[in-house]
């Protein structure tokens, strides 16, 4: 497969945010398999944003055996495993959550939405860097969210574009952030559906959230050897990963394993 573009040029990182406003609710089912302690969690118990002090959650070694399972489970990206070893994510949940925190299990983040689980983060940006020799260029999230998979993006691509379309989630997420000073995330309030013109081409456009199809936006704005990595609904009714390809000539689509996202809605709230 061909290289992935990279774009060095810098963009401001102010959002245009869209006036339309659809409040939606996300299913419970979502939140509902994540909020019983499981009884794996004894590693420590410190609040989310403690300062480092070599043991518990803090300690790299959780991490660590996080990556193992991660590599166990079939991942291979060392740069992927890298970045998932790195970003403290006990940081990203509320701190009745930190015991879980490396836990391949998807937790709650507050206003209905969920923090993928370990794997499926590790899973999708090892899709977008399939092919790929190096690190990514410009890289569009969709659905900040608590700000964790963008911390993860940060090490693997030169920018990350992520965007949030609920206000209270994307403030959330750049207070997470501020701690770890990444200065080649660019936090954008708005709404993802339309993508955001002003960083296209992008080299990679990652979803967080699972739409009824492909905004034709993300289409537009993915550079020609780029890659789109998206839950998405299939014919089956069921979500699904989808995988696109721009070449030169047209769009490369493949269906992947199926997953499970919080809905991806219009508008901001
Ligand atoms: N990557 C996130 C996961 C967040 S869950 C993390 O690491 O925490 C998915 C997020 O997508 C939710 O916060 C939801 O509000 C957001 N979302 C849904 N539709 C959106 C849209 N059209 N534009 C931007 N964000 C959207």
């Amino acid at each position: 497969m061909a290289q992935r573009p990279g774009f060095p040029i810098k963009l401001s990182s102010q959002a245009q945010a869209s006036t339309a406003k659809t409040p939606g609710k996300t299913p419970a089912k979502t939140i509902a398999k994540t909020i019983h302690p499981s009884p794996a969690t004894k590693v420590a118990i410190k609040p989310a944003g403690s300062d480092p002090q070599g043991l518990g959650l803090d300690s790299s070694a959780v991490r660590q055996r996080m990556v193992q399972k991660l590599a166990a489970q079939g991942l291979k990206n060392p740069m992927v495993l890298h970045a998932m070893g790195t970003v403290e994510r006990h940081r990203f949940v509320e701190s009745a959550l930190v015991n879980q925190a490396y836990e391949d299990t998807s937790l709650p983040i507050g206003l209905g939405q969920t923090i993928s689980k370990p794997n499926v983060v590790a899973r999708m940006i090892e899709l977008l860097l399939e092919g790929a020799t190096g690190k990514l260029g410009r890289v569009l999230e969709i659905g900040t969210g608590c700000g964790y998979q963008a911390a993860v993006l940060s090490h693997v691509a030169t920018e990350v574009y992520s965007m949030e379309r609920l206000k209270g989630l994307h403030e959330k997420a750049r207070a997470n952030l501020r701690h770890f000073r990444l200065a080649n995330v660019h936090l954008l309030f708005g709404d993802g559906m339309l993508g955001y013109p002003k960083g296209a081409p992008y080299a990679a456009i990652i979803s967080a959230a699972g739409g009824e199809t492909l905004p034709q936006q993300w289409l537009e704005q993915l550079a020609v050897g780029g890659r789109l990595v998206a839950p998405t609904v299939t014919a089956s009714g069921q979500q699904a990963l989808l995988v696109v390809d721009k070449t030169a000539t047209g769009f490369k689509q493949n269906v992947l394993e199926a997953v499970h996202f919080v809905p991806l809605k219009s508008g901001i709230s």
